[in-house]
């Protein structure tokens, strides 16, 4: 009998995702229930938005959930490497197979071209796609290209006839016509593959036999399908999960909804609790316990029981879930030990102390200094924002942009959060000390504190959202009609600095 190996394949560009933590639970008691094995593998084929700092961060986001892996980038094993940028030449030697093979072919189209199909499609009201222009390109003309090093892509080939069936664990089986899907880019102009090639050809080769993953993979699954039968493999089990939601159904976003396992981590929830709300998100124990461990969800797994209906992500539940876990399944000294290990982490006291050592004549005076830094949303209320030059828009409009300016930064760090803010500033035209005034109140609960940049970066991108989301709230909240207003605002801002910029 085959073991059954299952994956999580998370590509490392921004925090650790709760999604990603839902997906592995379900990849990994699926593993462990059959006695399989759960490997970890990174998707970093995107080499501009990867990074080594989200890898890590997603790593130890799993790890703080125990969700143990038994193959990856850090424990290796034996179809490694385990990080598909270390895997270019087995990419090329696929692709090459496919190319001799006949089912991919070069594809020199032009950008400006692919566009104008498009447009030409959409308003013909026609499907979208690529219209098979270079399919048939003469063997001269190719070679030609090919020594003149025009840029090109590499396609698939897909039959525009005929139908193709998708098996799903959760679903009947859908009938998908070929002629919907796209002669899908394999392989990019710089010569790395695409998520499509990647992923077939390390699923293959890591053995994974049956693919858990979110739903928007679904309409993938056809040209996965086609690339193991042009391989001449067998094709893993799919099953697609439904995607976590946020209150209103809308599917779940950093937005509206704290998305980052970090901020869980740092709010002082407890893996466990964490880990058993996701389980709860489409599946339930056979009994409708509500508590349970991943040890019992296992016991008890059956994917099959796994609900399609949209699971919301609702942080209040998970809140009352977590009580329950403080309160009942520890004890005073293991709360102790607990909270300590969590209030005084090494690393995060080491970037404290030397923000308040100054400031300080007291242990006890710490307390005050530093305690926004352990809290959660400050205590704060509309009065909290009064001052001379700002009124209550004006701090809600810095609020907004500053959010948005922050997701913009490439690292996080301290010089970069100020550099950005500076810059939001100079272009509102307000002075930097009135426009950090609402910031400091957001994050720091005062405007009397250490410097809110420094707080800013200590805290972390997913907990600065998160106070600067409250402080929104508080002040009366953004609807949609008003952010629509901001944001018009907000690009016209950089729309004409950029122009000021362009006519130096
Ligand atoms: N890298 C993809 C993601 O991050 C993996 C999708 C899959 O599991 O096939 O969602």
């Amino acid at each position: 009998m085959t073991t059954v190996r299952t994956r999580i394949a998370p590509s490392p560009t921004g925090d650790p995702h709760v999604g990603t933590a839902y997906i592995a639970l379900f990849n990994y008691c699926f593993a462990r229930q059959h006695g399989g094995q759960f490997i970890l593998r990174i998707e970093d084929t995107d080499q501009v938005r990867s990074n080594r700092k989200s890898e890590d961060d997603i790593l130890s986001a799993l790890k703080w959930l125990h969700l143990d892996w038994d193959e990856g980038p850090d424990k290796g094993g034996p179809h490694g490497p385990y990080r598909q940028s270390e895997r270019s030449a087995i990419y090329q030697t696929h692709v090459s197979k496919l190319l001799e093979e006949g089912n991919a072919f070069h594809c020199f189209c032009t950008a400006e071209r692919l566009d104008e199909v498009r447009k030409q499609q959409m308003a013909d009201k026609q499907q979208p796609g690529y219209d098979g222009h270079c399919l048939h390109l003469p063997a001269d003309q190719l070679r030609e290209k090919l020594a003149a090093n025009i840029p090109h892509v590499i396609r698939m080939k897909v039959p525009r006839e005929g139908k193709c069936v998708v098996h799903d664990m959760l679903r009947e089986p859908v009938e998908i016509d070929w002629a919907q899907v796209d002669m899908q880019v394999l392989m990019k102009s710089d010569g790395l593959p695409t998520y499509h090639l990647a992923n077939v050809v390390d699923d293959h080769l890591m053995q994974i036999t049956h693919v858990i993953r979110g739903e928007e993979w679904i309409n993938s699954a056809p040209k996965h399908l086609l690339l193991y039968q042009y391989f001449g493999w067998r094709a893993p089990v799919l099953c697609h999960m439904p995607l976590l939601r946020n209150a209103d159904r809308s599917k779940l976003s950093k937005r509206k909804n704290p998305t980052s396992i970090g901020y869980y981590q740092k709010m002082g929830y407890l893996p466990e609790a964490v880990i058993n709300y996701l389980g709860m998100m489409g599946w339930s124990m056979p009994d409708g316990t509500e508590m349970f461990s991943v040890q019992d969800m296992i016991d008890n797994f059956d994917i099959k029981r796994v609900s399609l209906g949209g699971p919301v992500f609702d942080t209040e539940k998970l809140d009352w879930l977590n009580g329950r876990y403080l309160r009942e399944s520890i004890s005073d000294v293991e709360f102790i030990q607990r909270f300590t290990e969590w209030a005084f982490d090494r690393e995060k006291l080491h970037a404290i102390v030397p923000l308040i050592k100054p400031r300080v004549e007291r242990f006890s005076d710490v307390v005050n200094l530093a305690g926004f830094f352990l809290s959660g949303v400050p205590a704060i209320t509309a009065e909290s924002f009064n001052h001379k030059q700002l009124s209550p828009e004006d701090s809600l409009r810095i609020l907004q942009f500053t959010a948005w300016k922050l997701e913009s930064i490439e690292a996080w760090h301290r010089d970069r959060i100020e550099q950005a803010l500076a810059a939001l500033a100079g272009l509102l035209d307000i002075r930097i000390r009135d426009f950090l005034f609402p910031v400091f109140i957001a994050i720091a609960g005062t405007a009397v504190s250490t410097s809110v940049i420094d707080s800013m970066a200590i805290v972390g991108l997913d907990m600065t959202r998160a106070r600067l989301r409250h402080a929104m709230v508080v002040l009366g909240g953004v609807s949609g009609k008003q952010s629509k207003k901001l944001e018009k605002e907000y690009q016209q801002l950089f729309a004409l600095s950029q122009e000021a910029d362009d006519g130096q």
